[in-house]
Protein backbone atom coordinates (compact mmCIF):
# COMPACT_ATOMS: atom_id res chain seq x y z
CA UNK A 1 0.00 0.00 0.00
CA UNK A 2 1.57 3.13 -1.19
CA UNK A 3 1.63 5.40 2.28
CA UNK A 4 1.28 8.68 0.06
CA UNK A 5 -2.57 7.83 -0.60
CA UNK A 6 -2.91 8.11 3.07
CA UNK A 7 -4.14 11.10 4.63
CA UNK A 8 -1.42 12.64 7.54
CA UNK A 9 -3.42 12.51 10.30
CA UNK A 10 -3.90 8.62 10.02
CA UNK A 11 -0.06 8.29 9.01
CA UNK A 12 2.75 6.73 11.53
CA UNK A 13 -0.22 4.94 13.27
CA UNK A 14 -0.60 0.96 13.00
CA UNK A 15 -3.36 -1.34 13.52
CA UNK A 16 -3.99 -1.42 17.23
CA UNK A 17 -1.96 -3.96 19.86
CA UNK A 18 -4.84 -5.75 20.99
CA UNK A 19 -5.84 -6.55 17.33
CA UNK A 20 -2.49 -7.14 16.59
CA UNK A 21 -2.14 -9.61 19.99
CA UNK A 22 -5.11 -11.09 19.04
CA UNK A 23 -4.13 -12.19 15.57
CA UNK A 24 -1.61 -13.87 17.18
CA UNK A 25 -3.33 -15.73 20.19
CA UNK A 26 -5.03 -17.33 17.94
CA UNK A 27 -2.23 -18.02 14.82
CA UNK A 28 -0.61 -19.90 17.98
CA UNK A 29 -3.60 -20.97 19.71
CA UNK A 30 -2.61 -19.40 22.71
CA UNK A 31 -4.49 -18.69 25.69
CA UNK A 32 -5.58 -14.60 25.49
CA UNK A 33 -4.92 -12.16 28.43
CA UNK A 34 -4.24 -9.68 25.98
CA UNK A 35 -7.23 -8.19 24.46
CA UNK A 36 -9.97 -7.85 27.30
CA UNK A 37 -13.14 -9.10 26.34
CA UNK A 38 -14.80 -11.61 28.55
CA UNK A 39 -14.95 -14.89 27.71
CA UNK A 40 -17.87 -16.14 29.94
CA UNK A 41 -21.75 -15.03 29.28
CA UNK A 42 -22.58 -11.06 29.30
CA UNK A 43 -25.35 -9.73 32.18
CA UNK A 44 -28.36 -12.78 31.53
CA UNK A 45 -31.20 -10.17 31.59
CA UNK A 46 -29.49 -7.56 29.47
CA UNK A 47 -29.65 -10.26 26.71
CA UNK A 48 -32.81 -10.73 27.13
CA UNK A 49 -34.09 -7.06 27.19
CA UNK A 50 -32.44 -6.71 23.62
CA UNK A 51 -34.29 -9.99 22.12
CA UNK A 52 -37.59 -8.67 23.61
CA UNK A 53 -36.88 -5.37 22.36
CA UNK A 54 -36.29 -6.76 18.95
CA UNK A 55 -39.02 -8.29 18.86
CA UNK A 56 -41.10 -5.51 20.12
CA UNK A 57 -39.74 -4.20 17.03
CA UNK A 58 -37.55 -0.84 18.22
CA UNK A 59 -35.16 -1.63 15.77
CA UNK A 60 -35.34 2.18 13.95
CA UNK A 61 -32.95 4.77 14.36
CA UNK A 62 -32.90 5.54 17.92
CA UNK A 63 -32.81 9.19 19.29
CA UNK A 64 -29.65 11.19 17.99
CA UNK A 65 -28.60 11.38 21.65
CA UNK A 66 -30.06 8.17 22.61
CA UNK A 67 -33.18 6.30 23.61
CA UNK A 68 -35.38 8.39 26.21
CA UNK A 69 -35.62 5.10 28.17
CA UNK A 70 -31.75 4.32 28.56
CA UNK A 71 -30.73 8.49 29.40
CA UNK A 72 -33.65 8.15 32.14
CA UNK A 73 -31.91 4.74 33.53
CA UNK A 74 -28.46 6.76 33.33
CA UNK A 75 -29.71 9.51 35.38
CA UNK A 76 -31.36 6.77 38.26
CA UNK A 77 -27.63 5.10 37.68
CA UNK A 78 -25.68 8.27 38.94
CA UNK A 79 -28.45 9.55 41.44
CA UNK A 80 -27.95 5.85 43.16
CA UNK A 81 -24.05 5.38 42.62
CA UNK A 82 -23.01 8.94 42.85
CA UNK A 83 -25.39 11.39 44.13
CA UNK A 84 -25.71 13.45 41.22
CA UNK A 85 -29.10 14.34 39.36
CA UNK A 86 -28.91 14.57 35.86
CA UNK A 87 -31.74 15.55 33.43
CA UNK A 88 -31.75 13.24 30.88
CA UNK A 89 -32.15 15.28 28.04
CA UNK A 90 -29.80 18.05 28.74
CA UNK A 91 -26.42 16.04 30.17
CA UNK A 92 -26.91 13.11 28.77
CA UNK A 93 -26.13 11.80 25.18
CA UNK A 94 -25.54 7.91 24.31
CA UNK A 95 -22.24 7.14 21.79
CA UNK A 96 -21.31 3.79 20.50
CA UNK A 97 -18.89 2.74 22.89
CA UNK A 98 -16.45 4.87 25.69
CA UNK A 99 -14.55 5.08 22.46
CA UNK A 100 -16.62 7.22 20.21
CA UNK A 101 -17.34 9.27 22.99
CA UNK A 102 -13.67 9.94 24.06
CA UNK A 103 -13.82 10.62 19.86
CA UNK A 104 -16.29 12.69 19.83
CA UNK A 105 -15.50 14.97 22.50
CA UNK A 106 -12.14 15.69 21.95
CA UNK A 107 -13.12 16.67 18.17
CA UNK A 108 -15.58 18.50 20.18
CA UNK A 109 -13.03 20.65 22.65
CA UNK A 110 -9.39 21.15 20.64
CA UNK A 111 -7.89 23.31 18.50
CA UNK A 112 -4.94 22.71 15.85
CA UNK A 113 -2.21 23.76 18.55
CA UNK A 114 -4.20 23.24 21.47
CA UNK A 115 -2.13 21.03 24.10
CA UNK A 116 -3.88 17.80 26.08
CA UNK A 117 -2.38 16.64 29.16
CA UNK A 118 -2.83 12.46 29.06
CA UNK A 119 -1.76 10.47 31.81
CA UNK A 120 0.48 7.75 30.32
CA UNK A 121 0.67 4.88 30.13
CA UNK A 122 -2.65 5.75 28.25
CA UNK A 123 -5.65 3.89 27.00
CA UNK A 124 -4.43 3.24 23.05
CA UNK A 125 -7.14 5.34 21.48
CA UNK A 126 -6.53 8.50 23.12
CA UNK A 127 -3.22 9.98 21.28
CA UNK A 128 -4.58 9.22 17.86
CA UNK A 129 -7.86 11.54 18.58
CA UNK A 130 -5.87 14.20 19.84
CA UNK A 131 -3.70 13.99 16.92
CA UNK A 132 -6.87 14.03 14.30
CA UNK A 133 -7.79 17.34 16.16
CA UNK A 134 -4.98 18.69 16.17
CA UNK A 135 -3.79 19.06 19.33
CA UNK A 136 -0.70 18.15 20.87
CA UNK A 137 -0.14 15.75 23.64
CA UNK A 138 1.79 16.76 26.80
CA UNK A 139 2.26 13.30 29.20
CA UNK A 140 2.47 12.66 32.75
CA UNK A 141 4.12 9.63 33.17
CA UNK A 142 2.86 7.51 36.18
CA UNK A 143 5.16 5.31 37.68
CA UNK A 144 5.01 2.29 39.76
CA UNK A 145 4.59 0.88 42.39
CA UNK A 146 1.35 3.05 43.22
CA UNK A 147 1.45 4.84 39.76
CA UNK A 148 0.24 8.17 41.66
CA UNK A 149 -0.49 11.03 40.28
CA UNK A 150 3.35 13.12 40.16
CA UNK A 151 1.83 16.65 41.75
CA UNK A 152 5.08 18.92 40.54
CA UNK A 153 4.93 16.92 37.28
CA UNK A 154 1.33 17.48 36.60
CA UNK A 155 1.16 21.12 38.02
CA UNK A 156 4.15 21.66 35.30
CA UNK A 157 2.23 20.23 32.28
CA UNK A 158 -0.32 23.21 32.84
CA UNK A 159 0.12 26.18 30.44
CA UNK A 160 -0.92 28.78 28.73
CA UNK A 161 -1.95 26.76 25.68
CA UNK A 162 -3.63 23.94 27.63
CA UNK A 163 -7.28 23.07 26.76
CA UNK A 164 -7.86 19.67 28.46
CA UNK A 165 -7.02 16.81 30.14
CA UNK A 166 -8.01 13.35 29.84
CA UNK A 167 -8.49 11.25 33.23
CA UNK A 168 -9.13 7.39 33.08
CA UNK A 169 -9.82 5.75 36.50
CA UNK A 170 -10.00 3.54 37.44
CA UNK A 171 -7.18 3.29 35.49
CA UNK A 172 -6.31 0.78 32.32
CA UNK A 173 -3.63 -0.75 32.50
CA UNK A 174 -2.19 0.23 35.92
CA UNK A 175 -5.82 -0.65 38.15
CA UNK A 176 -5.03 3.02 39.89
CA UNK A 177 -8.32 4.01 41.59
CA UNK A 178 -7.34 7.69 41.83
CA UNK A 179 -7.58 9.28 45.10
CA UNK A 180 -9.65 12.32 46.42
CA UNK A 181 -6.79 13.90 46.65
CA UNK A 182 -5.34 13.50 43.33
CA UNK A 183 -8.52 14.35 41.93
CA UNK A 184 -8.73 17.60 44.00
CA UNK A 185 -5.60 18.42 42.35
CA UNK A 186 -6.41 18.05 38.82
CA UNK A 187 -9.44 19.95 39.62
CA UNK A 188 -7.69 22.99 41.35
CA UNK A 189 -5.05 22.93 38.05
CA UNK A 190 -8.75 22.64 35.88
CA UNK A 191 -9.97 25.47 37.27
CA UNK A 192 -6.75 27.76 37.84
CA UNK A 193 -5.49 27.57 33.84
CA UNK A 194 -9.38 27.14 32.85
CA UNK A 195 -9.37 23.48 31.08
CA UNK A 196 -11.78 21.11 30.39
CA UNK A 197 -11.41 17.86 32.11
CA UNK A 198 -12.44 14.57 29.86
CA UNK A 199 -13.08 11.62 32.21
CA UNK A 200 -12.76 7.95 31.12
CA UNK A 201 -14.65 6.18 33.65
CA UNK A 202 -15.09 2.66 31.73
CA UNK A 203 -13.97 0.43 35.02
CA UNK A 204 -16.50 2.74 37.27
CA UNK A 205 -17.83 -0.68 38.68
CA UNK A 206 -14.96 -3.31 39.73
CA UNK A 207 -12.84 -1.69 42.11
CA UNK A 208 -11.13 -3.71 45.07
CA UNK A 209 -10.27 -3.71 48.24
CA UNK A 210 -12.61 -0.63 49.77
CA UNK A 211 -11.37 1.29 46.92
CA UNK A 212 -14.16 3.93 46.04
CA UNK A 213 -14.49 5.28 42.36
CA UNK A 214 -14.94 8.87 42.30
CA UNK A 215 -16.22 10.83 39.95
CA UNK A 216 -13.95 14.16 38.58
CA UNK A 217 -17.18 15.96 37.56
CA UNK A 218 -18.25 15.44 41.64
CA UNK A 219 -16.08 17.52 43.07
CA UNK A 220 -16.94 20.91 43.70
CA UNK A 221 -16.78 23.66 40.57
CA UNK A 222 -15.80 20.61 38.08
CA UNK A 223 -19.14 19.71 36.75
CA UNK A 224 -19.29 23.02 34.69
CA UNK A 225 -16.46 21.79 32.90
CA UNK A 226 -16.11 18.37 33.23
CA UNK A 227 -17.12 15.68 30.08
CA UNK A 228 -17.74 11.89 32.04
CA UNK A 229 -17.64 9.31 29.96
CA UNK A 230 -18.55 5.73 30.40
CA UNK A 231 -20.23 2.42 28.96
CA UNK A 232 -21.76 -0.42 29.52
CA UNK A 233 -18.97 -2.97 27.65
CA UNK A 234 -17.18 -3.80 31.39
CA UNK A 235 -19.86 -3.45 33.91
CA UNK A 236 -22.17 -5.96 32.25
CA UNK A 237 -19.17 -8.28 30.20
CA UNK A 238 -20.90 -7.10 26.87
CA UNK A 239 -18.14 -6.00 25.11
CA UNK A 240 -19.18 -5.81 21.28
CA UNK A 241 -22.42 -4.05 21.96
CA UNK A 242 -20.66 -1.01 22.29
CA UNK A 243 -23.08 1.00 24.16
CA UNK A 244 -21.31 4.18 25.99
CA UNK A 245 -22.26 7.85 26.80
CA UNK A 246 -21.15 10.99 28.17
CA UNK A 247 -22.44 13.31 30.78
CA UNK A 248 -22.21 16.64 30.26
CA UNK A 249 -23.25 19.91 31.65
CA UNK A 250 -25.82 21.55 28.94
CA UNK A 251 -22.84 24.28 27.71
CA UNK A 252 -20.83 21.27 26.75
CA UNK A 253 -23.41 18.81 25.65
CA UNK A 254 -22.73 20.24 22.02
CA UNK A 255 -19.01 19.34 22.19
CA UNK A 256 -20.05 15.31 22.09
CA UNK A 257 -23.49 15.93 20.26
CA UNK A 258 -22.51 18.25 16.90
CA UNK A 259 -19.63 15.66 16.84
CA UNK A 260 -20.73 12.25 17.52
CA UNK A 261 -24.23 13.28 15.11
CA UNK A 262 -22.00 13.20 12.11
CA UNK A 263 -19.72 10.11 13.53
CA UNK A 264 -22.30 7.81 14.12
CA UNK A 265 -25.72 9.64 14.76
CA UNK A 266 -26.46 6.84 16.73
CA UNK A 267 -26.01 3.86 18.21
CA UNK A 268 -28.02 0.57 18.25
CA UNK A 269 -31.63 0.89 19.79
CA UNK A 270 -32.19 -2.67 21.02
CA UNK A 271 -29.36 -2.53 22.93
CA UNK A 272 -29.62 1.09 24.36
CA UNK A 273 -33.48 -0.07 25.42
CA UNK A 274 -31.49 -3.69 27.15
CA UNK A 275 -28.93 -1.61 28.90
CA UNK A 276 -31.49 0.89 30.38
CA UNK A 277 -32.73 -2.79 31.73
CA UNK A 278 -29.49 -3.84 33.19
CA UNK A 279 -28.22 -0.16 34.75
CA UNK A 280 -31.41 -1.06 36.89
CA UNK A 281 -30.39 -4.40 38.24
CA UNK A 282 -30.15 -4.81 42.17
CA UNK A 283 -26.67 -3.84 44.25
CA UNK A 284 -26.29 -7.87 44.21
CA UNK A 285 -25.28 -7.67 41.09
CA UNK A 286 -22.62 -4.96 41.03
CA UNK A 287 -21.12 -6.19 44.34
CA UNK A 288 -20.93 -9.85 42.69
CA UNK A 289 -18.86 -8.19 40.08
CA UNK A 290 -16.51 -6.76 41.76
CA UNK A 291 -16.45 -9.62 44.55
CA UNK A 292 -15.71 -12.12 40.90
CA UNK A 293 -13.18 -10.19 39.73
CA UNK A 294 -11.19 -9.23 43.27
CA UNK A 295 -11.23 -13.31 43.09
CA UNK A 296 -9.48 -13.40 39.83
CA UNK A 297 -6.91 -10.66 40.96
CA UNK A 298 -6.23 -12.43 43.66
CA UNK A 299 -5.32 -15.57 41.51
CA UNK A 300 -3.49 -13.72 38.96
CA UNK A 301 -1.44 -12.37 42.22
CA UNK A 302 -0.99 -15.88 43.40
CA UNK A 303 0.33 -17.44 40.29
CA UNK A 304 2.76 -14.66 39.56
CA UNK A 305 4.29 -14.88 43.23
CA UNK A 306 4.75 -18.63 42.58
CA UNK A 307 6.28 -17.56 39.36
CA UNK A 308 8.52 -14.74 40.86
CA UNK A 309 7.50 -12.00 39.22
CA UNK A 310 6.59 -9.06 40.52
CA UNK A 311 2.95 -7.77 40.12
CA UNK A 312 1.96 -4.30 40.96
CA UNK A 313 -1.45 -4.48 42.91
CA UNK A 314 -4.63 -3.37 41.27
CA UNK A 315 -6.82 -1.38 43.08
CA UNK A 316 -9.46 -1.89 40.18
CA UNK A 317 -10.42 -2.70 36.41
CA UNK A 318 -9.30 -5.98 35.35
CA UNK A 319 -5.72 -5.55 34.49
CA UNK A 320 -2.40 -6.18 36.25
CA UNK A 321 1.00 -5.26 35.33
CA UNK A 322 3.77 -7.37 36.39
CA UNK A 323 7.52 -6.19 35.79
CA UNK A 324 10.04 -8.14 33.86
CA UNK A 325 12.66 -5.56 34.69
CA UNK A 326 14.80 -8.64 36.28
CA UNK A 327 14.36 -11.15 33.17
CA UNK A 328 16.46 -12.06 30.78
CA UNK A 329 14.12 -10.33 27.88
CA UNK A 330 15.47 -6.84 26.75
CA UNK A 331 11.93 -5.26 26.76
CA UNK A 332 7.71 -5.96 26.73
CA UNK A 333 7.69 -6.65 23.15
CA UNK A 334 10.47 -9.28 23.35
CA UNK A 335 8.92 -10.84 26.37
CA UNK A 336 5.09 -10.80 24.82
CA UNK A 337 6.31 -12.44 21.68
CA UNK A 338 7.92 -15.35 23.64
CA UNK A 339 5.15 -15.45 25.76
CA UNK A 340 2.80 -16.02 23.03
CA UNK A 341 4.77 -18.06 20.69
CA UNK A 342 6.80 -20.35 22.88
CA UNK A 343 4.78 -20.36 26.61
CA UNK A 344 1.28 -20.39 24.64
CA UNK A 345 0.07 -16.89 26.78
CA UNK A 346 -1.00 -13.46 24.95
CA UNK A 347 -0.50 -10.36 27.00
CA UNK A 348 -0.01 -6.79 26.04
CA UNK A 349 3.06 -4.79 25.96
CA UNK A 350 2.16 -1.80 27.47
CA UNK A 351 5.01 0.54 25.66
CA UNK A 352 1.58 0.97 23.13
CA UNK A 353 0.18 3.15 25.65
CA UNK A 354 3.54 5.02 26.10
CA UNK A 355 5.56 8.31 24.35
CA UNK A 356 8.23 7.75 26.57
CA UNK A 357 8.41 4.23 25.62
CA UNK A 358 11.53 3.45 28.18
CA UNK A 359 9.32 4.41 31.06
CA UNK A 360 7.36 1.02 30.62
CA UNK A 361 9.47 -1.34 28.61
CA UNK A 362 9.57 -3.40 31.91
CA UNK A 363 6.06 -3.85 32.63
CA UNK A 364 3.16 -6.50 30.78
CA UNK A 365 -0.31 -6.03 31.05
CA UNK A 366 -2.66 -8.77 31.53
CA UNK A 367 -6.38 -9.09 31.93
CA UNK A 368 -8.33 -11.13 34.07
CA UNK A 369 -11.78 -10.82 32.86
CA UNK A 370 -12.14 -14.65 31.60
CA UNK A 371 -13.46 -18.23 32.58
CA UNK A 372 -11.80 -19.60 35.61
CA UNK A 373 -11.26 -22.36 33.33
CA UNK A 374 -9.10 -20.03 30.76
CA UNK A 375 -7.14 -18.63 34.05
CA UNK A 376 -6.14 -21.99 35.01
CA UNK A 377 -4.89 -22.51 31.79
CA UNK A 378 -3.06 -19.67 31.53
CA UNK A 379 -1.63 -20.88 34.90
CA UNK A 380 -0.35 -23.97 33.70
CA UNK A 381 1.49 -22.28 31.19
CA UNK A 382 2.68 -19.64 32.75
CA UNK A 383 4.03 -21.72 35.66
CA UNK A 384 6.52 -22.58 32.95
CA UNK A 385 8.58 -19.60 33.72
CA UNK A 386 9.09 -19.99 37.51
CA UNK A 387 13.03 -18.79 37.26
N1 LIG B 1 -11.55 3.24 27.77
C1 LIG B 1 -10.80 2.35 28.42
C2 LIG B 1 -9.90 2.80 29.50
C3 LIG B 1 -10.86 1.01 28.07
O1 LIG B 1 -10.10 0.11 28.69
C4 LIG B 1 -11.73 0.60 27.04
C5 LIG B 1 -11.72 -0.86 26.72
N2 LIG B 1 -12.42 -1.39 25.90
C6 LIG B 1 -12.50 1.58 26.40
C7 LIG B 1 -12.38 2.89 26.78
C8 LIG B 1 -13.43 1.24 25.29
O2 LIG B 1 -14.75 1.22 25.71
P1 LIG B 1 -15.92 0.87 24.70
O3 LIG B 1 -15.78 -0.55 24.34
O4 LIG B 1 -17.15 1.19 25.44
O5 LIG B 1 -15.73 1.76 23.49
N1 LIG C 1 -10.16 -2.10 26.12
C1 LIG C 1 -9.66 -3.37 25.71
C2 LIG C 1 -8.31 -3.59 26.36
O1 LIG C 1 -7.79 -2.71 26.98
C3 LIG C 1 -9.49 -3.52 24.24
C4 LIG C 1 -10.40 -2.77 23.36
C5 LIG C 1 -10.00 -2.88 21.92
O2 LIG C 1 -9.68 -3.95 21.45
N2 LIG C 1 -9.99 -1.78 21.25
O3 LIG C 1 -7.78 -4.64 26.22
Amino acid sequence: MQERYLAERIRGTSTTIFTEMSRLATQYQAVNLGQAFPDFPGFHLAKEAACDAITRDLNQYALMHGQATLRHALAEHSRRFYAMELDPDAHITVTCGATEAVFAAILGVINPGDEVILFEPFYDSYLPAVRMAGGKARVVTLRPPDFRVPADELRAAFGPRTRAIIVNTPHNPTGHVFTRQELALIAELCHAHDVVAITDEVYEHIVFDGHRHLRLASLPGMWERTITISSAGKTFSLTGWKVGWAITPAHLAPAVRRTHQFITFAGATPLQEAIAVALRAGDDYFEALRRDYQARRDFMLDLFAQIGLPAYVPEGTYFVLVDIGETDFPDDVAFCRHLVTEVGVAAIPPTAFYINKHEGRHLVRFTFCKRWATLEAAAERLIRLRG
